[in-house]
């Protein structure tokens, strides 16, 4: 691809709207993610965090604005959705691993059916990756024969054997029970490690400190507050970011 402007980004979010029955719920969204940068979005319920995530995954059309990955404008019409998916790994609150399928059959169905990896290698692969998390001899299990932790670290295994640009993580740890939450949080945090860049949402907030380069404050549709992690959980200047923030911390 050309050298653009904004080739540097591996995703710019450029002036993005997005409207529901004439309600908007994302209001001129400006966020650029560099390679390997870990953003955060936090926010009020119903602030757009969702909304935001699904745009780049193109499960919503924008009204306006423009999204690129790499370079490449993925709001446009013309797009390959499929191939823009290829690029992506996406894992949101609920479990949604595939019941009928084991483990190793859920992690191998991307690569083989989508990326056309051949069978061998994919399984090669996902076995790798479950020993990488800790999960080498789940492979034949099925996901009811999991814990709800086993069964997110297991999507987000599912989410990584496409070899994906950039990671979506919705909120993976909100449906579990509090002892469950750190073996997935360890999962991310091997990811952060590993070099993968990130876009998550989070009511996790020490994690979130932790692991994000970068804080995002979304407020009723709008980017209200950027920065360091350091810098919005310590001095916010946005009257509203502080106000989140005690009632969440
Ligand atoms: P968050 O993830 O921050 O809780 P969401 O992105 O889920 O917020 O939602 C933002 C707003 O958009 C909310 O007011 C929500 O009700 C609305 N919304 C989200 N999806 C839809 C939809 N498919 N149809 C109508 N309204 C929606
Ligand atoms: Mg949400």
């Amino acid at each position: 691809m050309s050298e653009q402007p904004m080739g540097h980004n591996l995703l710019t979010i450029d002036g993005v709207w997005k409207n529901f029955r004439g309600h908007s719920v994302l209001r001129g969204i400006d966020l650029e993610v560099r390679p390997h940068e870990v953003v955060s979005l936090i926010g009020a319920s119903g602030s757009g965090k969702s909304t935001l995530l699904r745009c780049v995954n193109l499960l919503e059309t924008v009204d306006d604005g423009v999204i690129l990955l790499d370079g490449e404008d993925i709001t446009d019409p013309r797009v390959n959705v499929d191939d823009v998916r290829k690029r992506l790994g996406i894992v949101f609150q609920a479990f949604n691993l595939f019941p009928h399928m084991t483990v190793l059959d859920n992690v191998t169905l991307a690569p083989r059916q989508v990326h056309k990896v051949a069978k061998g290698e994919a399984e090669e692969q996902a076995h790798g990756l479950l020993a990488r998390f800790g999960l080498a001899d789940k492979a034949r299990a099925y996901p009811d024969q999991l814990s709800g932790g086993q069964q997110q670290r297991v999507a987000i295994i599912r989410a990584l054997a496409t070899q994906p640009r950039l990671m979506l993580l919705d909120e993976v740890t909100s449906a579990l029970d509090p002892e469950l939450v750190l073996e997935v949080l360890g999962v991310i945090k091997e990811l952060k490690e590993s070099g993968m860049t990130m876009i998550l949402t989070t009511h996790e907030m020490s994690f979130c400190r932790d692991i994000s380069d970068t804080v995002c404050f979304l407020d009723g549709g709008v980017l209200l507050e950027k920065g360091p992690a350091e810098q919005i959980f310590t001095e916010p200047e946005n009257p509203r970011t502080r106000e989140f923030l005690r009632s969440v911390l």
